[in-house]
């Protein structure tokens, strides 16, 4: 049997997702034809080229913690095979604030007792954590399970690993309608017109205006975020930092090169960004205040009300979307939630009520 998969969007949640699905053809005993449907000129073009590419193991909701374990390992695994740059420095959550620090040492518990190792430092130590020096603070909590990837790499083994797999990727190229006629979906391009057994819905924030076409609604809203590039060399093995008093954060980037960022809630890219950026990023690292801005990178956080994304089947679409600013790392889970829902006889761990659009989830979850 052959069927048919349209995925919009070729962010790394479409490409996972693809890639995902074209590899179950050999074990389900049905040829799954996947089409990726993107209308940049190239897939990964949005959020998922600003990306930090860390991947966090510290959540509150099941659901992403589930997510997280997930990417861990599926991001780990392809790491042995392909040149991604994959690892495991680690996450710090920095604090010097009463409150905060017990905050920390709950969810050092809450770590514990998910598998995931997790050590309090009382005070933390200039220099502990790195060659480079991170400043001194009350409290920290270190996950040193938690890595970090490059952007650029990880995007192009992913696609490369699509094309291998026989995913069909089409750039510059929009949906801009959808109609689930009951047996399938008739799908209209800017450049055709075509029926889809399964049409995915990986639009990014993009995701709701891709659900009102075909009637609903999606609870996901865009949030403007930014990544700076500094002309500043950092340790290899420096963990992603994140103060979270200030929301800044930093890790290292391709060629060793600082990453830093944090909302400061600041809507515009330039340079008053960029000098915010450095008012509360030294007070973590004294080596950002004179570090030449290399690139300010813009782009969106997908964000649902709960942070936790939103997995739905309606009809033949599924909507997988709502990231929260966490894609990247909870691409597997998520690509590999998707597919149990397309593949018939499977199902999934995950319950489809805390995934659904209309749930009511009674934990919001960490965000950054
Ligand atoms: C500054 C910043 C830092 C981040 N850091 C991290 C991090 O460290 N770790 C992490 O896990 N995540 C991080 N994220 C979040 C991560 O980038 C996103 O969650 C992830 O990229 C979402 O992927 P996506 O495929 O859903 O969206 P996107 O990458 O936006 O892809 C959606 C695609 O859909 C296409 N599309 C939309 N409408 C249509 C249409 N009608 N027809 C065809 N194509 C369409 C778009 O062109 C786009 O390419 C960060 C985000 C930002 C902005």
């Amino acid at each position: 049997m052959s069927r048919n998969v349209s995925i919009i969007g070729g962010g790394v949640i479409g490409l996972v997702t693809g890639l995902s699905l074209a590899r179950s053809t050999a074990d389900s005993g049905t040829d799954y034809q996947v089409e990726i449907i993107e209308k940049e000129e190239r897939v990964g073009n949005q959020s998922t080229a600003v990306a930090g590419y860390g991947i966090r193991t510290v959540y509150r909701h099941p659901v992403n913690l589930y997510l997280a374990q997930k990417g861990l390992q599926f991001w780990s695994t392809l790491s042995e095979t392909s040149e991604t740059g994959f690892r495991r420095n680690g996450y710090l959550f920095l604090t010097n604030d009463d409150e905060m620090s017990s905050t920390l040492q709950r969810e050092r518990t809450r770590q514990i007792s998910n598998g995931f190792p997790a050590e309090i430092r009382t005070p933390v130590d200039p220099g502990e954590f790195s060659t480079e020096e991170i400043n001194r603070y009350r409290t920290g909590l270190f996950s040193p399970v938690s890595a970090v990837s490059d952007s650029a790499r990880t995007i192009e083994s992913i696609r490369h690993l699509c094309e291998q797999s026989g995913v069909r990727i089409r750039t510059g190229e929009e949906v801009t309608d959808i109609e689930d006629e009951g047996t399938q979906c008739r799908l209209e391009t800017t450049e055709s017109t075509e029926w889809a057994d399964t049409v995915v819905n990986a639009a990014g924030v993009w995701a709701d205006e891709i659900a009102q076409l075909t009637g609903e609604t999606l609870p996901v809203e865009a949030s403007a975020r930014k990544l700076a590039v500094l002309e500043r060399t950092v340790d290899p093995e420096m963990p992603l930092v994140v103060d979270v008093d200030t929301g800044f954060y930093m890790l290292p980037g391709h060629d060793n090169t600082l990453y830093a960022g944090g909302d400061f809630r600041h809507e515009r890219a330039d340079e008053s960004y960029s000098r915010l950026l450095k008012q509360y990023g030294s007070e973590a690292y004294d080596g950002i205040s004179d570090a030449p801005l290399d690139e300010l990178r813009a782009g969106y956080y997908a964000m649902t009300p709960s942070r936790v994304p939103i997995i739905e089947r309606t009809g033949n679409i599924v909507h997988v979307c709502g990231f929260s600013g966490h894609g990247f790392m909870q691409a597997p889970g998520a690509a590999s939630v998707v597919k149990r829902m397309i593949l018939p006889d499977e199902t999934n761990v995950l319950r489809e009520e805390l995934l659904s659009s209309d749930r009511t989830l009674s934990v919001t979850d960490i965000q950054f």
